[in-house]
């Protein structure tokens, strides 16, 4: 894991490295090349923040979970469902993708309403991110005698089925220069499991080449 860290961090840290070198030697004297340097400068170092981000909430995660400190509390599901939908709206707008809530208002689970708004909202992220333009993306309950299931279903690309079992694993990518291209640190499918697993639940992936997936989160009510 620690080689993995490294290995993912050192790739944005040789670039910055290397661009700010350029830059520092002042043989770039056209205004136009040093500003596309300093744009890669800070792509590169915004994407540094978002690994080191990422990786503090899997560690919070992990370790709360370890101590069996998540607090969950029995209460509707709905509200939270349709708060991580609201965050999306914007990006969905630009992609002209309609996000629908089919959630029963009467539904409750016992959670921890903000670790599901964000495995919501990396699990939208990526609906939108490796979705379809104009095309839906859902999020649906499904209720069981003692669980619920909540899915996250887009109409794009789809996986391959021999990515779908290590999927959930730490900086696993399908696509690593699409995933890079989107922002993408490969880490939030795994924020995802520790969630689940924080709630003494699962997660699972259905998908289909082409026509899309379905992520979801099954946690006891
Ligand atoms: P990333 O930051 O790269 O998106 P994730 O852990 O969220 O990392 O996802 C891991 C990989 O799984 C992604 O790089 C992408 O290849 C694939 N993936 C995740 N969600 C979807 C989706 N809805 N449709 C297609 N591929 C997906």
């Amino acid at each position: 894991f620690v080689a993995n860290v490294s290995h993912e961090l050192r790739t944005p840290l040789t670039s910055i490295q290397g661009f700010s070198e350029t830059l520092l030697n002042t043989s770039v004297t056209d205004i136009n090349e040093r500003k596309e340097f300093l744009k890669i400068i800070y792509n590169h170092s915004k994407r540094l923040g978002g690994i080191l981000e990422d990786l503090l909430s899997l560690s919070k995660i992990e370790n709360e979970s370890e101590a069996r400190e998540v607090k969950l509390t029995k209460d509707l599901l709905r509200p939270t469902i349709e708060s991580a939908g609201d965050l999306f709206q914007p990006m969905a707008n630009k992609r002209q993708n309609r996000i629908e809530i089919y959630c029963d208002p009467s539904t409750t689970a016992s959670f921890n309403a903000p670790l599901i708004e964000q495995a919501l909202v990396n699990l939208l992220d990526n609906a939108i991110k490796y979705g379809r333009a104009a095309s839906s993306i859902s999020i649906s309950t499904k209720k069981t005698e003692s669980t619920v299931q909540i899915s996250v279903k887009d109409q794009g690309q789809g996986i391959d089925e021999k990515h779908l079992p290590r999927l959930f694993e730490r900086f696993y990518r399908v696509d690593k220069a699409r995933s890079r291209s989107v922002g993408g640190t490969g880490l939030g499918l795994s924020i995802v499991k520790h969630i689940a697993l924080a709630h003494g639940g699962s997660v699972s992936v259905k998908s289909e080449s082409a026509k899309g997936s379905v992520f979801s989160l099954c946690i006891p009510t």
